[in-house]
């Protein structure tokens, strides 16, 4: 049929009437409106009519000649509109009968579609519907069609436009008086074209909606909608995205996005006709509702958007399509098979392969809700495509989605905080606008124009989650050329020895940090706990068998949430960048921070990880922090802290030394909590009351995620990294070319100011200067007279003669060191002494067999390894594990401490020998100073108030001793307990003596256990060295165990005399060359790696100085609270009572828990001493 000009001739008039009336039969007939509704049996003989008919290819073949006859049309208008052509004729008010039959052919369209995802989708599938829909192509035709429209539209548009500007309204050539209004005509079109494009958008979302119900229906009966599944919904997810991704379909989406953004930003169109960003994005909602952040779970915007067909004052672009178009861009399936086999049953994460350790943490919540994932993509079906866009132009669109939409969340954001501040009564709030960053570091859009909150955090987060997964995608493609030219034998071009697997991500720090504040702050203003996310753990929700599925009340920060922890995680995210590899050491680190290092330093990435991560953990016991499937764990915490090097190496040297100092100090404060957790386990399967609610909890728990929290605190975790790489590096110093660079920066210059003119030992390790001494050198000099060196030393301009990356990261090490050292000696304590009631009961004491059955060692070797169950082999493993990590750092600490002591001995000895008694009160001064230091590093092992690592040592001996967990007892174990405890004993044998014989422990030669019945009496009890001893013998054997004897002799020495020779502490200076092959920190073995880490750290309190964060912790030592935004932030106050401010407190519930728990008598009693 020859359709141009056919609106006048009379045979299309006829069939333009005769279509209307049958399309719009059709239409309800078949998606079941009609009343009273049609028999199925009836549909499906219509649909199969359809099918034999062809009348879908006809529907395309109508659609097109209809368009290109209405396009033509329009085109002629404007090309007499811009000569002013007095002999175009009246354009009608009405929509011409050819864009009246488009719309019918629409409302046919979407009608079959709709049937083909209803209930009777399987009866039409027999009879071939939706095949018949897919590959008549009358989808892609209809949004092919719809950008024909609106181009056209556009170009009349501007003619008439431009024409008006020009004077010369046509109206006054008097051939029509509907043309006075140059502005009504141009409304006609674009009401014209507004009406076409929302029906296509509406079929788009309304697949979109089948695609997601699909999904989750499959989510819900828990079967994985594969890609070769034969299933039904296989089949009608692998139809739903072939509709989706047929590129004339992708490309009508892309281009809706593209006008949305630039309507509301007002920037570049890409080349798009700028008349076609027709109109501005309204909120559809009123006001007050456009601005509410919450949104119910089952209120979905798409099928009202979808039902509200027409009408003029609905906005052209749907804002809800382009959410949808986003979320449809970074849909992809669940993990291959193989990956997710690896992650059940490998138990040895930490050494896996490179792929494995991506996949670490195994927990993570976002793995375990399967619906939205990235780096791949192709939908469930393989067949989901994205626009082929330029990585780089699509880039830049979303970073400007990204701003769109979080300009449009300020307004929401000051809405609620207006509304959370009335609650709180005003001022009373905690929570201010200058707390807040959203609405502080966004700026409004160029146009004023917003979107409305609702939806715009999570298409924000989608955009850079998509951004990134397209960075990644982009990467991996060139990867596969770059192998592909390799295996061809073909010169590579351009071949860096290790391509970036995530390409170049600088660009996606910013968002990413902004939509992490963004989640935070819209959390607080909707007093929402992210650590519960709206479950109310005594609601129904949490009872209830689907609550990981169907939260109780939708928020989007919940969703939000997942994607962000996803983006902001190493495995998996954005990785922080690594050293380059010849400059990862303390000596070799280069002046300034490399390319690509400092953009996520300097945009502000750790104070983003640091607030999220207190807001993650800020309530104990919440669901999160029980694991919870919908929520997660600690996963976001433990990839960042499970390692030292690629990560914090870095931002250590480089970052702003008060930000990761602050972070550092709240990761020790989330590895406390973290745990208290795992102790809380061991809890709950000693007493028989919590049996039942156990089992319960471990059903429900994320799967991986304790055997993850487990091996955090077993290592390898940030505190051993670090560790291994202060002895790494300070290792490597003695070779030459780093000496070298050393001695150059001022290092051994440093050391070879030794006094006496000793020749400088190799290792800087004279007893002489240290840097961190230099300082109170030059104090005792300038006293002494000879005051030409930097008479006014401000702290923040001292040279210390290290350069200030080196100096940096040493001072954050120190200050790292204390943090984590003080919370797991402590918590590393409590698991041990959890882990023997464990194996208590697994012995057989316990009253419920359910509990036994927890606790004893399964016969299953893979269980055995397995560290998601409670028994008592993993209940050992992570307790001894957390005590290993303490007695790694009990050396170097041991050795701060002594050398600390050293030069308060030489500065006492320089003011006694000092004639002049201002130098002599000088060196005094020094001399109080250095002890001050020296004490503060004991304190930190010595801490008699809480647990101090002799009680550590006793009680991780009492467990190596129980019969039941001895199989979980390693060589290391044995070995690092004894090496820590000699220096521990040699350093402090007074202490030693009084605090192992108040530990004592039952004699392992006379245990608990069947073997021995509870009713032959008390149990003997011992030392901790003896009850080591025994445990040597048993894990090592009796010939290596005789090998170091001298060892244990010379420990019951101390601790029977109390005091220590001499020589005991000689050979601690040579880091007691019998263990020291075992016991070793880093890659090269040295007996002398703990005195040289020891040398390097400066003492706590100049840390603290140094880092810009008071050393000092709140004093009550089970404070876990996580006020405010980060730890810098926090101010202690001391306390004013009798002991002089010696205490601190976070808040007043910290002292008043502390004043009862003993500081009541600490301060009166100093109070009460004569003085
Ligand atoms: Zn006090
Ligand atoms: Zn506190």
């Amino acid at each position: 049929m020859e359709l141009k000009d056919a609106d006048e001739t009379p045979s299309f008039r006829a069939f333009h009437c005769i279509f209307i009336a049958i399309s719009s039969g059709l239409g309800p007939l078949m998606t079941g409106q009609l009343v009273p509704p049609v028999a199925t049996a009836t549909r499906v003989k219509v649909a199969k009519m359809a099918v034999d008919t062809q009348l879908l290819p006809a529907l395309n073949r109508l659609v097109a000649a209809l368009v290109d006859s209405e396009a033509s049309g329009i085109k002629r208008l404007a090309a007499a509109a811009r000569v002013n052509d007095p002999a175009v004729g009246p354009l009608n008010q009405e929509q011409t009968p050819r864009a009246a039959t488009v719309e019918y052919c629409g409302v046919c369209i979407r009608a079959f579609i709709e049937a083909a995802m209803g209930p009777d989708a399987d009866r039409l599938r027999a009879v071939g519907l939706p095949e018949a829909v897919a590959s008549s192509g009358v989808l892609p035709r209809l949004a092919r069609c719809m950008m024909v429209v609106s181009s056209v539209a556009a170009e009349l548009d501007e003619a008439l436009t431009a024409a008006a500007a020009a004077g010369r309204p046509g109206g006054s050539r008097g051939a029509s008086g509907s043309r006075g209004n140059g502005g009504t005509v141009v409304r006609v079109h674009r009401e014209g074209a507004i009406k076409q494009i929302r029906r296509v958008a509406a079929i788009i979302l309304q697949l979109w909606d089948g695609h997601t119900a699909a999904i989750q229906e499959a989510a819900g009966r828990g079967s994985a909608p594969a890609a070769g599944g034969k299933g039904a919904e296989a089949a009608t997810l692998r139809w739903l995205e072939g509709l989706l991704s047929d590129p004339c379909v992708q490309h009508f989406m892309l281009q809706h996005v593209m006008a949305q953004v630039a309507a509301a930003d007002g920037g570049s169109c890409y080349g798009m006709p700028p008349r076609l960003v027709l109109l501005a994005p309204e909120p559809v909602l009123p006001e007050s509702d456009a601005m509410r952040l919450e949104i119910s779970n089952y209120d979905p915007f798409h099928s009202f958007m979808a039902a509200a067909g027409g009408g003029v004052d609905m906005p052209l672009l749907l804002l809800d399509l382009v959410y949808t178009v986003v979320a449809g861009w970074t849909v992809h399936g669940r993990p291959p098979a193989a990956a997710a086999a690896a992650r059940g049953g490998g138990a040895d994460g930490s050494s896996g392969s490179a792929h494995q350790s991506l996949q670490w943490p195994p927990g993570a919540p976002w793995q375990a809700r399967n619906v939205f994932a990235m780096v791949e993509n192709g939908g469930h079906s393989g067949l989901l495509r994205r626009p082929q866009v330029p990585v780089r132009g699509m880039q830049g669109l979303l970073r400007r989605l990204v701003n769109v939409c979080l300009a449009s969340l300020v307004p929401g954001i000051r809405r609620h905080l207006r509304e959370l501040q009335a609650v709180r009564g005003g001022a009373a709030s905690s929570v201010s606008l200058a707390s807040l960053y959203t609405p502080a570091h966004t700026e409004p859009t160029a146009t004023g124009k917003a979107f409305p909150a609702r939806g715009s955090l999570m298409c924000a987060t989608r955009a850079v989650l998509l951004a990134f997964s397209n960075r990644c995608l982009q990467a991996q493609e060139r990867q596969r050329q770059r192998q592909h030219l390799q295996q061809q034998g073909g010169v590579v071009p351009g071949s860096s020895p290790e391509p970036e697997p995530q390409g170049d991500i600088r660009a996606l720090w910013i968002p990413l940090v902004r939509i992490t504040h963004a989640c935070v702050d819209v959390a607080i203003v909707t007093r929402m706990d992210l650590g519960e996310c709206g479950f109310d753990k005594t609601g129904p929700a949490f009872g209830a068998a689907d609550a990981d599925t169907k939260p109780a009340m939708y928020n989007e920060a919940v969703d939000a949430l997942r994607f962000i922890e996803r983006l902001m995680s190493p495995c998996g995210g954005l990785r922080l960048p690594r050293l380059p590899p010849a400059h990862n050491g303390l000596f070799t680190l280069l002046p300034e921070a490399p390319n690509g290092i400092w953009e996520p330093l300097d945009f502000g990435y750790i104070p983003a990880l640091e607030r999220l991560l207190r807001a993650l953990h800020r309530t104990e016991g919440s669901n999160r922090e029980l694991g919870h499937r919908s929520l997660g764990g600690f996963g976001l915490f433990a990839s960042h802290f499970r390692s030292f090097e690629p990560t914090w190496a870095a931002a250590f040297a480089y970052g702003r030394p008060q930000e990761v100092a602050s972070l550092m100090a709240t990761s020790a404060t989330v590895m406390r909590l973290m745990m208290s957790y795992v102790v809380g386990v061991a809890d709950m399967t000693w007493d028989p009351e919590y049996t039942t609610g156990a089992v319960l909890a471990a059903r429900r728990r994320l799967p991986g995620e304790m055997a993850m929290r487990r091996r955090l605190i077993r290592g390898p975790n940030l505190l051993q990294g670090m560790l291994t790489w202060l002895a790494d590096s300070a290792a490597t110093a003695d070779s030459s070319p780093a000496a070298a660079a050393a001695a150059a920066a001022g290092w051994a210059a440093a050391a070879a100011e030794a006094p006496g003119g000793a020749p400088p030992a190799p290792g800087g390790l004279v007893p002489g200067e240290r840097w961190w001494q230099r300082r109170w050198r030059q104090a005792a000099a300038a006293a002494t007279g000879g005051a030409s060196s930097s008479t006014s030393s401000s702290s923040s301009a001292f040279d210390w003669g290290v350069p200030q990356p080196a100096l940096q990261a040493l001072a954050l090490c120190s200050f790292t060191l204390k943090r984590w050292v003080f919370w797991m000696a402590r918590s590393g304590r409590n698991l041990c002494v959890m882990a023997q009631k464990a194996a208590a009961t697994a012995s057989g004491s316990a009253v419920s067999q359910h509990t036994v059955a927890i606790c004893r060692l399964p016969d299953s070797p893979a269980a055995q390894a397995d560290d998601d169950l409670d028994h008592i082999g993993t209940q050992t493993r992570t307790a001894l594990g957390a005590a290993c990590c303490v007695f790694r750092a009990v050396p170097v600490i041991v050795h701060a401490h002594l050398q600390c002591k050293e030069f308060a001995a030489e500065a006492r000895q320089r003011a006694d020998s000092s004639g002049a008694e201002a130098a002599a009160a000088a060196w005094r001064a020094a001399a109080a100073a250095a002890e001050a230091e020296a004490e503060s590093w004991k304190h930190l092992l010595l801490d008699f108030s809480h647990a101090s690592c002799f009680e550590l040592v006793a009680e991780a001996a009492e467990l190596m001793c129980c019969p039941v967990a001895s199989r979980a007892v390693g060589g290391e174990h044995v070995r690092w307990a004894l090496y820590a405890l000699l220096h521990l004993a040699v350093a402090f044998p007074e202490e030693a003596a009084r605090e192992l014989k108040k530990h004592l422990v039952p004699s392992p030669f006379f245990s608990q256990g069947p073997s021995r019945p509870a009713a032959a009496g008390p149990v003997p009890r011992v030392t901790a060295d003896a009850a080591l001893q025994a445990a040597c013998i048993q894990v090592l054997g009796l010939q290596d165990t005789g090998a170091i004897a001298a060892e244990f002799f010379l420990l019951g020495r101390l601790i029977s005399n109390g005091r220590s020779e001499p020589a005991d502490v000689e050979s601690l200076k040579a880091g007691f060359p019998l263990l020291a092959p075992w016991c070793c920190v880093g890659k090269r073995p040295d007996a002398l790696w703990a005195r040289r880490v020891g040398a390097l750290l400066p003492p706590p309190a100049l840390a603290g100085e140094l880092v810009g964060v008071s050393a000092d912790m709140c004093a009550n030592r089970a404070c876990v609270r996580m006020v405010g935004d980060s730890a810098a932030a926090v101010t202690l106050s001391r306390c004013g009572g009798r002991c002089g401010g010696a205490v601190s407190y976070c808040c007043v519930e910290c002292q008043r828990t502390h004043w009862s728990a003993g500081h009541k008598e600490a301060c009166g009693k100093r109070a009460a001493a004569p003085k």
